[in-house]
């Protein structure tokens, strides 16, 4: 097959957007297939970071979910009991970063915003209703096979089609790592916790022994998010007597916050074995998921679609070998392995820590970094994930 044929992207999730719109911006013709009949409406994740918003911003994106998003220039920890431990301010890293902050921005408003960007351009064209059953690399040409039996033929493939990837399963990578015991879930309510948590920053993050939580705010709600331990079976996390005793755990001395949404999650940490085979890649989920804790793995699909997206032009130019797209396995597998993976479970063993003297030791090295200038600059530029990015550009 020619090898100027368009590129598939399966999945119209936030990465799968990303992917095609990037394409399409380094002149590449796109295909996208969804196996949904629309955009889905969920809301799952709602934190883009200062890099991935620069990144967007390349698309055209960004000015438009910052007018649908709510700018949150602070980051807090607190302890439960004892209150605050630590505030940054992401102004610390203005000089490195046109967008020094955390954008609060549901996850459905990006794919909306790309896809009104992308519709018309004469070489995009998508397909709602279109399952991917499998997917093989012939060596000269990948094919697409869809639930209806039809099939498409393509240069390239990229799977931006979640963790289940049906692509990155019929490729016969591993997704390797492990699910957490305990599920998550997710209460979202309109009242404004400010009201009753004085100097509440619009993300802040609760450490406790027994149960930690964290509240962000978005445009019009309040998230919450707190663990559900094993034994507690799925159904009895749907009661109001269970969302009561969720609500007492924030110490306002209420327990009745309406709630608008309720979503319990599985939780992993997992990451394929390679992010690529041949003429079929990966990106976001059906790459790499782990915990929500820090918002990095959207952030990091964003990450994963770009690099991609400027390697696999090249390639499809004609203006750079194939193997190229093994420097994108290389750079994204490793800082999702070094960083991604490493900083998320750490953020969730900081949070729940038992041990009294390693809670201590969590709160003095939080204070201490909090307080010291060059400490906090040095811990923004990793939770924003700037450093994950300096560091994948330096991998060859
Ligand atoms: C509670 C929670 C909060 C989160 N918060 C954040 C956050 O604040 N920041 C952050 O960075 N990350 C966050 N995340 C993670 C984030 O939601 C995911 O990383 C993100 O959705 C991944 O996007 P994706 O496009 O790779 O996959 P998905 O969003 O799963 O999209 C996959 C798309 O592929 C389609 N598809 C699937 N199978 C097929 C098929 N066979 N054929 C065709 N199409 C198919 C699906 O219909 C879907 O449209 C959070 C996750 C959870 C659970």
């Amino acid at each position: 097959m020619a090898e100027t044929e368009p590129v598939v992207v399966v999945g119209a999730g936030p990465v799968g957007l990303v992917a095609a719109a990037a394409l399409l911006r380094n002149g590449v013709k796109v295909t996208l297939v969804e196996a949904g009949p629309t955009l889905s409406g969920e809301m799952r994740g709602s934190t883009f970071h200062a890099p991935t918003l620069d990144m967007l911003d390349e698309l055209g994106a960004t000015p438009k979910m910052i007018a649908q998003g709510l700018v949150a220039p602070r980051l807090q920890y607190r302890d439960r009991e004892t209150g605050v431990i630590a505030d940054f301010d992401f102004g610390a890293i203005a000089d490195v970063t046109r967008h020094p902050f955390r954008l609060q921005c549901e996850q459905f408003k990006l794919t909306r915003i790309l896809y009104g960007i992308i519709r018309d351009d004469p070489n995009f064209s998508v397909r709602f209703d279109a399952e991917v059953t499998a997917c093989a690399d012939h060596g000269n040409e990948v094919r697409v096979t869809l639930a209806d039996g039809a099939v498409i033929a393509a240069p390239y493939v990229v799977g931006c089609d979640g963790a289940r990837s049906p692509v990155r399963k019929s490729s016969g990578l591993a997704f390797e790592g492990f699910t957490w015991p305990e599920r998550f879930l997710v209460l979202s309510t309109e009242y404004d916790f400010r009201e009753v948590i004085p100097g509440l920053s619009d993300v802040s993050y609760f450490s406790d022994p027994e149960e930690w939580f964290f509240l962000l705010r978005v445009p019009g709600l309040w998230r919450a998010m707190f663990p559900v331990p094993a034994e507690v079976a799925d159904e009895a996390t749907g009661t109001e007597a269970y969302a009561r005793d969720r609500w007492r755990r924030l110490n306002t001395g209420r327990d009745d916050y309406p709630i608008r949404h309720r979503t319990l999650y599985r939780v992993h940490q997992r990451v394929a074995e390679r992010f690529g085979h041949g003429r079929i890649l990966l990106a976001g989920d059906a790459a790499h998921i782990n915990n929500p804790l820090g918002g990095m793995g959207l952030n990091g699909g964003v990450h994963d679609a770009v690099n991609l997206a400027g390697k696999l032009a090249r390639v499809w130019h004609g203006d750079a070998a194939p193997r190229l797209l093994d420097l994108y396995d290389r750079q994204r597998r490793g800082v999702i392995v070094e960083h991604v993976q490493r900083q998320t479970i750490q953020n969730k063993q900081n949070l729940e820590a038992r041990d009294a003297a390693a809670r201590e030791a969590y709160k003095r090295r939080m204070r201490e970094t909090a307080g010291d200038p060059a400490l906090a600059r040095d811990f923004l530029l990793g939770a924003s994930m700037i450093k994950s990015l300096r560091r994948a550009a330096e991998i060859e």
